[in-house]
């Protein structure tokens, strides 16, 4: 990734007001990484369309920038988790692209829906109902994914009632059915034998409903095999970087940078006490940093873990705090990083998913928890 930021640093944007100057920590998004993941799942993906999910602000990296990025690679269709979301994204990317809600349509949405030009993912009878008379007030049909339960008990309609639809052909009125889908429990668990059995769950649910395309895969089970692939695959992990097959190799290309910056250095003796509630005491004299980067950038206090510079690794020292953490830079020469140098949280020295695993959490939840107040800086574009 280095490599291609500085190759296209002329062409930066941002959508922070706040300068790099006067921000606390820089977080770069590598949209040419992005298109690249997206390409390499495509090739996987052979005829299968692929769509792009895009679901809590693109897993924190920006709904907008990575959607217009998947756009300019071909990609047509969005997922969402919440209509706010889909109607924020429509503003955004324009009239054209097909713009799923993953959660449903919540009671009352459906006119904001409509007029947002949103395809709504209808989860239950109730659902149904509610977008069958929306074309009624429309005047014209309205496009949807029905998602059945395959044996997540997530979301999507229960077996059962999709067995009471399967009879009444009028409950579809109106309603032009792009896709049956629904999602995997297991997919990042290639021998788990869930995967097969909501498979041919899938396979029967979906001869009940109206024909219509399929869509089960999320980015793990794109490497599933081609009979999980039907005819619409959902990322969302892989094209933001996140290993998609656990445990082998990462297929896709890291797309994330985020730094931050040390406030302060000092030097402590033997014996200090270091940050809130003392739980770390110098065993020796230390060269200590404090970086501008706390848990209200979204690091997981519990993640205790380190940051990097030129690839020696600083340990955190004591609790993260709010808008800081200390580090032992005793490991680098006196003087070598001084206030206002960078360090590294995220990055080719510390993968998303390493970060994750000391943290003992998924690269979803470091994405999706990345703070409100970085200067975020869009390469690649
Ligand atoms: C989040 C989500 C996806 C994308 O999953 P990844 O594991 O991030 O690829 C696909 N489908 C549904 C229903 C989802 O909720």
């Amino acid at each position: 990734m280095n490599d291609t930021v500085n190759r296209v640093a002329a062409k930066t944007v941002t959508d922070w007001p706040v300068s790099e100057a006067a921000a606390g920590a820089i977080l770069t998004i590598d949209l040419g990484a992005v298109r690249e993941n997206y390409r390499r799942l495509k090739a996987r993906l052979g005829d299968v369309r692929c769509a792009g999910v895009v679901k809590a602000n693109g897993y924190g990296l920006g709904a907008s920038q990575v959607a217009s990025a998947l756009t300019s690679e071909g990609c047509d269709t969005f997922f969402v988790a919440l209509p706010a979301e889909g109607i924020k994204l429509r503003k955004a990317i324009g009239a054209g692209p097909d713009i799923y809600v993953l959660n449903g349509l919540p009671p009352g949405s459906e006119p904001e829906a409509v007029a947002a030009d949103l395809c709504a993912v209808i989860n239950s009878g109730a659902q149904l109902k509610a977008w069958s008379s929306a074309a009624r007030a429309a005047g014209r049909k309205l496009p949807a994914a029905v998602q059945v339960d395959s044996g997540m008990s997530r979301l999507g309609m229960a077996p059962a009632e999709v067995e009471a639809l399967a009879g009444d052909p009028s409950a579809f009125d109106g309603i032009d059915v792009r896709y049956v889908m629904s999602h995997l429990a297991c997919a990042d668990e290639p021998r788990h034998p869930a995967n097969e059995q909501q498979r041919q769950a899938f396979e029967r649910l979906r001869a009940m409903l109206p024909e219509s395309p399929a869509s089960l895969a999320n980015s793990s089970a794109i490497f599933l095999g081609p009979s999980y692939h039907y005819d619409l695959a959902r990322p969302g992990a892989a094209v933001y970087g996140i290993n998609p097959t656990p445990g082998e190799p990462n297929p896709m290309l890291p797309v994330v940078r985020l730094q931050a910056k040390v406030a302060q250095t000092r030097r402590v003796e033997k014996g200090a006490g270091i940050g809130y509630g003392h739980t770390y005491h110098a065993e020796g004299p230390l060269s200590l940093a404090t970086i501008s980067f706390g848990y209200a950038d979204g690091w997981l206090r519990r993640s205790a873990s380190a940051a990097w510079f030129e690839g020696v690794r600083l340990p955190f020292l004591g609790r993260v705090s709010m808008d800081s953490i200390i580090l032992d830079i005793s490991a680098l020469p006196p003087g070598r990083l001084r206030e206002g140098d960078l360090v590294e949280l995220l990055g080719p020295s510390q993968s998303v998913d390493d970060a994750a695993g000391h943290a003992g959490t998924i690269g979803y939840e470091i994405l999706a928890s990345l703070g409100p107040r970085f200067h975020r800086r869009y390469v690649g574009g």
